[in-house]
């Protein structure tokens, strides 16, 4: 799961933006990521591109890149916010609770979901957000990994789509 840098460069022209040198080196550090990061994750991978990087323009460039969806915001397993790469526009993302290996599904059915959440609150439902935890095959691999959530196992089929 990574984001076309490309892309994510004209999506910011687009906007009438310059795709800056602190710009770039932001992108460059979340693209490829397969795990979710931090933004002071993201600040120290990309201050290493960019030494004059400022923490405030990190944070700002993220709220961009997720404006244009090129990142998904997840929980982590520690109940902080993190970012991950977006692959699909409607994505949702599995959370490895071992590694913080994150692989993106696009399969949901939350069609009775939503009929009964319309009956009981009479709203007009619009959009869901929703992210499973688990432990990653790599984990699951190494035996119990200190699995604390057995209904949440991956099957294997929720990482058919998993890169590194
Ligand atoms: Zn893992
Ligand atoms: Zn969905």
């Amino acid at each position: 799961m990574a984001v076309s840098v490309d892309d994510v460069f004209s999506q910011i022209t687009a906007r009438g933006l310059r795709v800056t040198r602190q710009r770039r080196a932001v992108v460059a550090a979340v693209a490829d990521s397969s795990v979710c990061l931090s933004p002071l994750e993201v600040f120290e991978a990309a201050r290493r591109d960019c030494p004059d990087l400022g923490l405030t323009t990190v944070y700002r460039t993220l709220e961009l890149l997720g404006e244009i969806g090129a990142l998904r915001r997840v929980h982590g397993a520690d109940g902080c916010e993190r970012l991950v790469p977006a692959g699909s526009t409607h994505g949702h993302a599995v959370v490895c609770d071992s590694c913080g290996r994150v692989t993106e599904f696009t399969e949901c059915d939350m069609g009775d979901v939503v009929r009964a959440a319309t009956r009981e609150t009479g709203y007009r439902i619009t959009g869901h957000f929703l992210q499973l935890s688990g432990l990653c095959v790599d984990c699951a691999a190494q035996g119990d990994g200190g699995a604390r959530t057995p209904a949440a196992r991956p099957d294997g089929r929720w990482n058919e789509k998993g890169s590194r």
